[in-house]
Protein backbone atom coordinates (compact mmCIF):
# COMPACT_ATOMS: atom_id res chain seq x y z
CA UNK A 1 0.00 0.00 0.00
CA UNK A 2 1.16 3.49 -1.00
CA UNK A 3 2.23 5.15 2.27
CA UNK A 4 0.48 8.40 1.81
CA UNK A 5 -2.76 6.66 0.90
CA UNK A 6 -2.34 4.83 3.86
CA UNK A 7 -2.13 7.32 6.27
CA UNK A 8 -4.50 9.07 4.59
CA UNK A 9 -7.11 6.07 5.47
CA UNK A 10 -5.51 6.47 9.07
CA UNK A 11 -6.75 9.79 9.49
CA UNK A 12 -10.46 9.46 7.81
CA UNK A 13 -10.98 6.52 9.93
CA UNK A 14 -9.11 8.82 13.51
CA UNK A 15 -11.74 11.13 12.56
CA UNK A 16 -14.60 9.05 12.35
CA UNK A 17 -13.73 7.44 15.58
CA UNK A 18 -13.66 10.80 17.31
CA UNK A 19 -17.27 11.84 15.48
CA UNK A 20 -18.58 8.87 16.99
CA UNK A 21 -17.35 10.06 20.52
CA UNK A 22 -18.32 13.51 20.03
CA UNK A 23 -21.81 12.45 19.41
CA UNK A 24 -21.77 10.34 22.57
CA UNK A 25 -20.64 13.26 24.41
CA UNK A 26 -23.13 15.31 23.20
CA UNK A 27 -25.61 13.12 24.49
CA UNK A 28 -23.96 12.90 27.67
CA UNK A 29 -24.41 16.53 27.96
CA UNK A 30 -28.02 16.91 27.33
CA UNK A 31 -28.36 13.78 30.08
CA UNK A 32 -26.76 16.01 32.83
CA UNK A 33 -28.58 19.26 31.85
CA UNK A 34 -31.58 19.51 30.19
CA UNK A 35 -32.93 15.63 29.60
CA UNK A 36 -35.93 14.90 31.35
CA UNK A 37 -36.02 12.33 33.89
CA UNK A 38 -38.20 9.80 31.77
CA UNK A 39 -35.31 9.96 29.38
CA UNK A 40 -33.04 7.83 30.92
CA UNK A 41 -33.53 4.24 29.99
CA UNK A 42 -33.64 5.33 25.80
CA UNK A 43 -30.24 7.61 26.67
CA UNK A 44 -28.76 4.61 28.01
CA UNK A 45 -29.55 2.32 24.84
CA UNK A 46 -28.25 5.41 22.60
CA UNK A 47 -25.28 5.89 24.50
CA UNK A 48 -24.53 1.96 24.71
CA UNK A 49 -25.33 2.02 21.52
CA UNK A 50 -22.62 4.53 20.22
CA UNK A 51 -20.23 2.80 22.31
CA UNK A 52 -20.67 -0.54 20.42
CA UNK A 53 -20.26 1.63 17.01
CA UNK A 54 -16.88 2.97 18.39
CA UNK A 55 -15.78 0.13 19.66
CA UNK A 56 -16.66 -1.70 16.50
CA UNK A 57 -14.55 1.43 14.42
CA UNK A 58 -11.43 1.42 17.33
CA UNK A 59 -10.99 -2.42 16.60
CA UNK A 60 -11.62 -3.19 12.92
CA UNK A 61 -8.84 -5.20 11.61
CA UNK A 62 -8.90 -3.35 8.78
CA UNK A 63 -7.54 -0.46 10.91
CA UNK A 64 -5.28 -2.75 12.47
CA UNK A 65 -3.64 -3.09 9.44
CA UNK A 66 -3.13 0.28 7.76
CA UNK A 67 -1.69 1.38 11.66
CA UNK A 68 0.64 -1.89 11.32
CA UNK A 69 1.70 -0.34 7.25
CA UNK A 70 2.39 2.66 8.91
CA UNK A 71 4.33 1.86 11.72
CA UNK A 72 8.08 1.37 10.53
CA UNK A 73 8.21 3.71 7.22
CA UNK A 74 9.43 6.82 6.74
CA UNK A 75 6.55 9.08 8.24
CA UNK A 76 7.58 7.61 11.73
CA UNK A 77 11.70 8.79 11.35
CA UNK A 78 11.08 11.93 12.62
CA UNK A 79 9.28 11.45 15.96
CA UNK A 80 8.19 14.43 16.86
CA UNK A 81 6.28 15.41 13.06
CA UNK A 82 2.73 15.24 13.40
CA UNK A 83 2.42 12.27 11.08
CA UNK A 84 4.92 9.92 13.62
CA UNK A 85 2.72 11.77 16.82
CA UNK A 86 -0.99 10.63 15.06
CA UNK A 87 0.59 6.68 13.93
CA UNK A 88 1.92 6.34 17.89
CA UNK A 89 -1.10 7.55 19.53
CA UNK A 90 -3.17 5.07 16.65
CA UNK A 91 -1.52 2.32 17.77
CA UNK A 92 -1.64 2.91 21.53
CA UNK A 93 -5.34 3.18 20.98
CA UNK A 94 -5.69 0.11 18.72
CA UNK A 95 -4.11 -1.84 21.35
CA UNK A 96 -5.93 -0.53 23.94
CA UNK A 97 -9.64 -1.34 22.47
CA UNK A 98 -8.61 -4.81 20.81
CA UNK A 99 -7.98 -5.55 24.29
CA UNK A 100 -11.49 -5.54 25.28
CA UNK A 101 -14.39 -7.88 23.84
CA UNK A 102 -17.52 -5.72 22.76
CA UNK A 103 -20.14 -7.41 24.82
CA UNK A 104 -18.23 -5.66 27.90
CA UNK A 105 -17.81 -2.11 26.25
CA UNK A 106 -21.77 -1.95 25.46
CA UNK A 107 -22.58 -3.40 29.07
CA UNK A 108 -20.17 -0.88 30.96
CA UNK A 109 -21.52 2.23 29.02
CA UNK A 110 -24.91 0.74 29.71
CA UNK A 111 -24.12 0.16 33.44
CA UNK A 112 -22.41 3.11 33.92
CA UNK A 113 -25.57 5.67 32.62
CA UNK A 114 -28.04 3.74 34.52
CA UNK A 115 -25.46 4.12 37.87
CA UNK A 116 -24.79 7.33 37.33
CA UNK A 117 -28.97 8.35 37.36
CA UNK A 118 -28.89 6.39 40.75
CA UNK A 119 -26.16 7.84 42.12
CA UNK A 120 -27.59 11.31 41.50
CA UNK A 121 -31.18 10.55 43.36
CA UNK A 122 -28.32 8.39 46.25
CA UNK A 123 -26.92 11.38 46.96
CA UNK A 124 -29.37 13.34 47.31
CA UNK A 125 -31.32 11.60 49.95
CA UNK A 126 -27.88 10.47 51.48
CA UNK A 127 -28.97 7.11 50.44
CA UNK A 128 -25.87 4.74 50.42
CA UNK A 129 -27.51 1.67 50.38
CA UNK A 130 -29.57 2.95 47.10
CA UNK A 131 -26.15 3.17 45.27
CA UNK A 132 -24.73 0.05 46.68
CA UNK A 133 -25.81 -2.56 43.94
CA UNK A 134 -24.21 -0.58 41.36
CA UNK A 135 -20.94 0.65 42.80
CA UNK A 136 -20.30 -3.05 43.31
CA UNK A 137 -21.18 -3.89 39.59
CA UNK A 138 -19.24 -1.31 38.26
CA UNK A 139 -16.38 -2.03 40.25
CA UNK A 140 -17.09 -5.94 38.86
CA UNK A 141 -17.02 -4.73 35.61
CA UNK A 142 -13.80 -2.83 35.99
CA UNK A 143 -12.19 -6.11 37.61
CA UNK A 144 -13.11 -7.71 34.70
CA UNK A 145 -11.19 -5.60 32.65
CA UNK A 146 -8.16 -5.06 34.41
CA UNK A 147 -7.37 -6.58 37.78
CA UNK A 148 -4.34 -4.06 38.40
CA UNK A 149 -4.43 -0.38 39.53
CA UNK A 150 -2.03 0.31 36.88
CA UNK A 151 -3.67 -0.96 34.18
CA UNK A 152 -6.97 1.63 35.08
CA UNK A 153 -4.14 4.41 35.57
CA UNK A 154 -2.85 3.80 32.18
CA UNK A 155 -6.17 4.90 30.68
CA UNK A 156 -6.05 7.99 32.24
CA UNK A 157 -2.89 9.19 32.94
CA UNK A 158 -0.10 6.86 30.40
CA UNK A 159 3.03 6.41 31.40
CA UNK A 160 1.82 6.94 35.27
CA UNK A 161 2.39 4.05 37.26
CA UNK A 162 0.70 3.48 40.91
CA UNK A 163 4.30 2.95 42.57
CA UNK A 164 5.42 6.96 41.60
CA UNK A 165 1.76 8.16 42.28
CA UNK A 166 2.47 6.56 45.53
CA UNK A 167 5.65 8.46 46.43
CA UNK A 168 4.14 11.79 44.65
CA UNK A 169 0.91 11.35 47.38
CA UNK A 170 3.64 10.44 50.31
CA UNK A 171 6.07 13.56 49.54
CA UNK A 172 2.72 16.18 49.54
CA UNK A 173 1.48 14.34 52.45
CA UNK A 174 4.56 14.78 54.47
CA UNK A 175 4.64 18.43 53.24
CA UNK A 176 0.94 19.56 53.29
CA UNK A 177 -0.31 17.69 56.44
CA UNK A 178 1.95 20.10 58.72
CA UNK A 179 1.07 23.33 56.39
CA UNK A 180 -2.89 22.49 56.92
CA UNK A 181 -2.13 21.80 60.76
CA UNK A 182 -0.08 25.44 61.38
CA UNK A 183 -2.85 27.72 58.89
CA UNK A 184 -5.52 26.30 60.78
CA UNK A 185 -3.64 27.29 64.38
CA UNK A 186 -2.71 30.25 62.88
CA UNK A 187 -3.60 33.75 64.80
CA UNK A 188 -4.34 35.70 61.67
CA UNK A 189 -7.76 34.27 60.86
CA UNK A 190 -9.81 35.33 57.64
CA UNK A 191 -13.56 35.96 57.41
CA UNK A 192 -14.99 33.22 55.12
CA UNK A 193 -18.24 34.24 56.30
CA UNK A 194 -18.54 37.26 53.88
CA UNK A 195 -18.53 34.63 51.37
CA UNK A 196 -21.86 33.34 52.41
CA UNK A 197 -24.14 36.25 51.82
CA UNK A 198 -26.96 36.72 49.97
CA UNK A 199 -25.39 36.44 46.39
CA UNK A 200 -28.25 36.44 44.20
CA UNK A 201 -27.74 33.58 41.45
CA UNK A 202 -28.44 35.58 38.72
CA UNK A 203 -25.96 38.33 39.39
CA UNK A 204 -24.09 35.52 40.30
CA UNK A 205 -23.84 33.92 36.38
CA UNK A 206 -23.65 37.43 34.55
CA UNK A 207 -20.65 38.24 36.89
CA UNK A 208 -19.23 34.90 36.15
CA UNK A 209 -19.73 34.66 32.87
CA UNK A 210 -18.06 38.20 32.30
CA UNK A 211 -15.06 36.76 34.28
CA UNK A 212 -15.16 33.87 31.74
CA UNK A 213 -14.96 36.11 28.96
CA UNK A 214 -11.77 38.89 30.64
CA UNK A 215 -9.92 35.66 30.81
CA UNK A 216 -10.30 34.43 27.05
CA UNK A 217 -13.44 32.32 27.38
CA UNK A 218 -14.79 32.15 23.86
CA UNK A 219 -18.38 32.35 24.14
CA UNK A 220 -19.06 32.21 20.08
CA UNK A 221 -17.45 28.95 20.38
CA UNK A 222 -19.17 27.37 23.65
CA UNK A 223 -21.52 27.90 26.42
CA UNK A 224 -21.84 27.45 30.25
CA UNK A 225 -25.31 25.70 31.62
CA UNK A 226 -26.47 24.44 35.03
CA UNK A 227 -25.51 21.48 36.71
CA UNK A 228 -25.78 19.92 39.97
CA UNK A 229 -21.84 18.13 39.87
CA UNK A 230 -20.06 20.69 37.11
CA UNK A 231 -17.81 19.23 34.18
CA UNK A 232 -16.95 19.96 30.95
CA UNK A 233 -17.57 18.19 27.73
CA UNK A 234 -15.32 18.14 24.02
CA UNK A 235 -18.06 18.18 21.35
CA UNK A 236 -16.20 19.42 18.94
CA UNK A 237 -13.69 22.06 17.00
CA UNK A 238 -15.82 25.28 17.59
CA UNK A 239 -18.12 24.00 20.42
CA UNK A 240 -16.96 23.52 24.28
CA UNK A 241 -19.80 22.82 27.02
CA UNK A 242 -18.97 23.90 30.49
CA UNK A 243 -21.64 23.77 33.57
CA UNK A 244 -21.40 25.02 37.08
CA UNK A 245 -23.40 25.77 40.08
CA UNK A 246 -24.44 28.72 41.40
CA UNK A 247 -25.44 28.61 45.35
CA UNK A 248 -27.78 31.97 46.17
CA UNK A 249 -26.16 32.06 49.78
CA UNK A 250 -22.32 31.20 48.44
CA UNK A 251 -20.06 33.42 45.89
CA UNK A 252 -17.48 31.34 46.09
CA UNK A 253 -18.60 27.96 44.87
CA UNK A 254 -19.85 29.43 41.89
CA UNK A 255 -16.90 31.58 40.89
CA UNK A 256 -14.06 29.47 41.45
CA UNK A 257 -16.22 26.50 40.02
CA UNK A 258 -16.67 28.41 36.74
CA UNK A 259 -13.03 29.38 36.52
CA UNK A 260 -12.11 25.95 36.67
CA UNK A 261 -14.24 24.59 33.62
CA UNK A 262 -12.99 27.89 32.01
CA UNK A 263 -9.68 26.53 32.85
CA UNK A 264 -10.56 23.18 31.23
CA UNK A 265 -12.44 25.07 27.92
CA UNK A 266 -9.87 27.46 26.97
CA UNK A 267 -7.47 24.32 26.68
CA UNK A 268 -10.39 22.96 24.32
CA UNK A 269 -10.91 26.22 22.88
CA UNK A 270 -6.85 26.26 22.22
CA UNK A 271 -7.02 22.89 20.33
CA UNK A 272 -5.38 23.09 16.36
CA UNK A 273 -8.31 23.25 14.47
CA UNK A 274 -5.90 21.69 11.66
CA UNK A 275 -5.57 18.40 13.85
CA UNK A 276 -9.21 18.10 14.70
CA UNK A 277 -10.34 14.76 15.14
CA UNK A 278 -6.44 13.39 15.17
CA UNK A 279 -4.09 13.18 18.69
CA UNK A 280 -1.89 16.07 17.09
CA UNK A 281 -4.94 18.27 17.83
CA UNK A 282 -6.43 16.07 20.92
CA UNK A 283 -5.41 16.78 24.63
CA UNK A 284 -2.21 15.51 26.24
CA UNK A 285 -3.74 13.62 29.07
CA UNK A 286 -6.39 14.20 31.68
CA UNK A 287 -3.91 15.64 34.38
CA UNK A 288 -2.93 17.87 31.67
CA UNK A 289 -6.25 18.91 31.14
CA UNK A 290 -6.88 19.29 34.70
CA UNK A 291 -3.72 20.98 35.57
CA UNK A 292 -5.32 23.82 33.36
CA UNK A 293 -7.87 23.81 35.20
CA UNK A 294 -6.55 24.21 38.65
CA UNK A 295 -4.30 26.58 37.36
CA UNK A 296 -7.19 28.99 35.99
CA UNK A 297 -9.27 28.34 39.28
CA UNK A 298 -5.94 28.53 42.04
CA UNK A 299 -3.02 29.97 40.60
CA UNK A 300 -5.10 33.25 38.84
CA UNK A 301 -8.47 33.27 40.15
CA UNK A 302 -6.92 33.17 43.90
CA UNK A 303 -4.49 35.70 42.95
CA UNK A 304 -4.30 38.53 44.69
CA UNK A 305 -3.58 40.40 41.31
CA UNK A 306 -6.83 39.38 40.21
CA UNK A 307 -9.07 40.51 42.32
CA UNK A 308 -6.91 43.95 42.19
CA UNK A 309 -8.94 43.91 38.94
CA UNK A 310 -12.72 41.82 39.62
CA UNK A 311 -13.12 43.27 43.32
CA UNK A 312 -14.16 46.40 42.49
CA UNK A 313 -16.67 44.80 39.72
CA UNK A 314 -17.83 42.73 42.66
CA UNK A 315 -18.60 45.17 44.38
CA UNK A 316 -21.03 47.01 42.32
CA UNK A 317 -22.29 43.78 41.05
CA UNK A 318 -23.13 42.68 45.12
CA UNK A 319 -23.77 46.33 47.04
CA UNK A 320 -25.77 44.67 50.02
CA UNK A 321 -23.30 41.65 50.55
CA UNK A 322 -19.69 43.54 49.67
CA UNK A 323 -20.36 47.14 51.03
CA UNK A 324 -18.26 46.72 54.13
CA UNK A 325 -15.47 44.46 52.71
CA UNK A 326 -12.53 45.65 51.28
CA UNK A 327 -9.80 44.48 48.78
CA UNK A 328 -7.34 42.49 51.33
CA UNK A 329 -10.11 40.65 53.55
CA UNK A 330 -11.65 39.33 50.49
CA UNK A 331 -8.81 38.26 48.88
CA UNK A 332 -7.65 36.48 52.27
CA UNK A 333 -11.57 35.34 52.48
CA UNK A 334 -11.46 33.49 49.21
CA UNK A 335 -8.22 31.75 50.49
CA UNK A 336 -9.32 30.71 53.48
CA UNK A 337 -7.79 26.97 54.68
CA UNK A 338 -10.43 25.16 56.77
CA UNK A 339 -10.47 20.78 56.82
CA UNK A 340 -14.00 20.44 55.17
CA UNK A 341 -15.86 17.40 53.81
CA UNK A 342 -16.45 18.41 50.08
CA UNK A 343 -13.83 18.04 47.47
CA UNK A 344 -14.82 20.70 45.38
CA UNK A 345 -15.26 23.07 47.91
CA UNK A 346 -11.74 22.51 49.66
CA UNK A 347 -8.88 24.78 49.64
CA UNK A 348 -5.52 24.50 47.73
CA UNK A 349 -3.86 23.22 50.25
CA UNK A 350 -6.48 20.56 51.66
CA UNK A 351 -7.66 19.65 48.28
CA UNK A 352 -4.68 16.98 47.94
CA UNK A 353 -5.46 15.43 51.00
CA UNK A 354 -9.45 14.78 49.93
CA UNK A 355 -7.63 13.14 46.62
CA UNK A 356 -5.39 11.10 48.53
CA UNK A 357 -8.10 9.73 50.54
CA UNK A 358 -9.80 8.70 47.40
CA UNK A 359 -6.90 7.22 45.45
CA UNK A 360 -5.93 5.15 48.34
CA UNK A 361 -9.89 3.80 48.23
CA UNK A 362 -10.49 3.34 45.09
CA UNK A 363 -7.28 1.08 44.39
CA UNK A 364 -8.49 -0.91 47.54
CA UNK A 365 -12.04 -1.37 46.18
CA UNK A 366 -10.30 -2.77 42.63
CA UNK A 367 -7.91 -4.99 44.12
CA UNK A 368 -10.88 -5.94 46.68
CA UNK A 369 -9.17 -5.48 50.05
CA UNK A 370 -11.86 -3.56 50.69
CA UNK A 371 -15.66 -4.60 50.09
CA UNK A 372 -18.40 -1.83 48.62
CA UNK A 373 -20.53 -2.06 51.19
CA UNK A 374 -17.61 -0.88 53.94
CA UNK A 375 -17.21 1.95 52.16
CA UNK A 376 -18.63 4.07 53.73
CA UNK A 377 -17.04 3.55 57.20
CA UNK A 378 -13.90 3.01 55.52
CA UNK A 379 -14.45 6.82 54.47
CA UNK A 380 -15.25 8.52 57.48
CA UNK A 381 -11.98 7.09 59.14
CA UNK A 382 -10.20 8.38 56.23
CA UNK A 383 -11.37 11.82 56.71
CA UNK A 384 -10.98 11.28 60.50
CA UNK A 385 -7.47 10.56 60.22
CA UNK A 386 -6.16 12.92 57.28
CA UNK A 387 -8.15 15.61 58.30
CA UNK A 388 -9.70 15.11 61.70
CA UNK A 389 -13.35 15.44 60.64
CA UNK A 390 -16.30 13.26 60.31
CA UNK A 391 -18.96 13.61 57.82
CA UNK A 392 -22.82 13.83 58.92
CA UNK A 393 -23.97 11.51 56.16
CA UNK A 394 -22.70 9.97 53.27
CA UNK A 395 -24.21 12.81 50.73
CA UNK A 396 -21.09 14.51 52.04
CA UNK A 397 -19.14 11.29 52.33
CA UNK A 398 -18.51 8.57 49.50
CA UNK A 399 -21.42 9.90 47.43
CA UNK A 400 -20.16 13.22 46.88
CA UNK A 401 -18.81 12.45 43.43
CA UNK A 402 -20.28 11.11 40.53
CA UNK A 403 -16.75 9.10 39.19
CA UNK A 404 -16.69 5.76 40.72
CA UNK A 405 -20.73 5.88 39.24
CA UNK A 406 -19.15 6.64 35.88
CA UNK A 407 -16.97 3.72 36.17
CA UNK A 408 -13.68 6.23 36.24
CA UNK A 409 -12.11 4.50 38.12
CA UNK A 410 -8.16 5.80 38.44
CA UNK A 411 -9.62 9.26 37.71
CA UNK A 412 -9.21 10.78 40.53
CA UNK A 413 -5.01 10.89 40.97
CA UNK A 414 -5.01 13.34 38.04
CA UNK A 415 -6.77 16.20 39.89
CA UNK A 416 -3.09 15.94 41.83
CA UNK A 417 -0.96 15.40 38.96
CA UNK A 418 -2.96 18.63 37.82
CA UNK A 419 -2.05 20.63 40.71
CA UNK A 420 1.33 19.55 40.47
CA UNK A 421 1.54 20.59 37.04
CA UNK A 422 -0.12 23.79 36.92
CA UNK A 423 2.47 24.79 39.08
CA UNK A 424 5.11 23.61 37.10
CA UNK A 425 3.75 25.35 34.12
CA UNK A 426 2.92 28.63 35.80
CA UNK A 427 6.63 29.02 37.21
CA UNK A 428 7.44 28.41 33.74
CA UNK A 429 5.63 30.82 32.46
CA UNK A 430 6.57 33.61 34.68
CA UNK A 431 9.98 32.25 34.15
CA UNK A 432 9.68 33.11 30.66
CA UNK A 433 7.40 36.78 30.32
CA UNK A 434 7.72 37.93 33.91
CA UNK A 435 5.20 38.27 36.70
CA UNK A 436 1.78 38.76 35.78
CA UNK A 437 0.90 40.36 38.89
CA UNK A 438 0.20 43.96 36.60
CA UNK A 439 -1.01 42.69 33.63
CA UNK A 440 -3.67 40.39 35.99
CA UNK A 441 -4.13 43.70 38.06
CA UNK A 442 -5.39 45.16 34.46
CA UNK A 443 -7.50 42.28 33.93
CA UNK A 444 -4.75 41.31 31.20
CA UNK A 445 -4.28 37.55 30.91
CA UNK A 446 -3.47 37.07 27.21
CA UNK A 447 0.41 36.79 28.19
CA UNK A 448 -0.40 33.69 30.11
CA UNK A 449 -2.96 32.46 27.71
CA UNK A 450 -0.59 33.05 25.05
CA UNK A 451 2.00 31.23 26.32
CA UNK A 452 -0.30 27.77 27.30
CA UNK A 453 -1.57 28.34 24.13
CA UNK A 454 2.14 28.10 22.48
CA UNK A 455 3.17 24.95 24.64
CA UNK A 456 0.90 22.96 25.81
CA UNK A 457 -2.48 23.80 23.64
CA UNK A 458 -0.90 24.04 20.65
CA UNK A 459 1.19 20.71 21.28
CA UNK A 460 -1.88 18.09 21.14
CA UNK A 461 -0.38 15.02 21.76
CA UNK A 462 2.62 15.48 20.16
CA UNK A 463 4.63 14.79 23.57
CA UNK A 464 3.32 12.04 26.07
CA UNK A 465 1.95 13.79 29.06
CA UNK A 466 5.06 13.40 31.55
CA UNK A 467 7.64 14.58 28.13
CA UNK A 468 5.25 17.79 28.06
CA UNK A 469 6.09 18.75 31.21
CA UNK A 470 9.61 18.16 31.23
CA UNK A 471 9.36 19.95 27.34
CA UNK A 472 7.18 23.21 28.61
CA UNK A 473 9.00 23.58 32.39
CA UNK A 474 12.57 22.05 31.84
CA UNK A 475 11.90 19.70 34.47
CA UNK A 476 9.97 16.29 34.61
CA UNK A 477 7.03 16.07 37.53
CA UNK A 478 7.74 17.87 40.31
CA UNK A 479 5.79 18.26 43.54
CA UNK A 480 8.50 21.08 44.87
CA UNK A 481 7.02 24.21 42.96
CA UNK A 482 2.95 23.66 44.16
CA UNK A 483 4.72 23.03 47.68
CA UNK A 484 6.83 26.01 47.93
CA UNK A 485 3.86 27.94 46.07
CA UNK A 486 1.43 27.34 48.57
CA UNK A 487 4.20 27.59 51.65
CA UNK A 488 4.99 31.05 50.23
CA UNK A 489 1.70 32.78 49.54
CA UNK A 490 -0.18 31.00 52.50
CA UNK A 491 3.10 32.33 54.96
CA UNK A 492 2.00 35.70 53.75
CA UNK A 493 -1.65 35.27 54.42
CA UNK A 494 -1.42 33.73 57.75
CA UNK A 495 1.66 35.11 59.25
CA UNK A 496 2.88 32.01 59.85
ZN1 LIG B 1 -11.42 19.54 36.31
Amino acid sequence: MDVRIAYQEMIRRSREIVLLASCAELLAWDEDTYMPPGGVENRARQLAYLAGLQHDRSTDAHLGDVIDELKDRELVRDPLAPEAVNIREMLRSFKRHTRLPRELVEETARVSSLAQHEWAVARQDADFQRFLPWLARIISLNGGTAKLYDALLEDFEPGMTDAGLARLFDELRRELTPLATALTQARRRPNPGVLRRDYPVERQRLFNESVAEAVGFDFNCGRIDATTHPFFSTIGPGDTRLTTRHHPASFGDGVFVTLHEVGHGLYDQGLDPDHAGTPMGDAASLAVHESQARLWENLVGRSRAFWKHFFPRARRTFRTALADVALDPFYFAVNAVEPTFIRVQADEVTYNLHILIRFELERALITEELKPADLPDAWSRAYRHHLGITPANDADGCLQDGHWAAGQFGYFPTYTLGNVYAAQLFAAAERACGSFDEAFARGDFSGLLGWLRAHVHREGMRYPAVRLIEHATGSPPDPRPLVEGLRRKYGELYGI
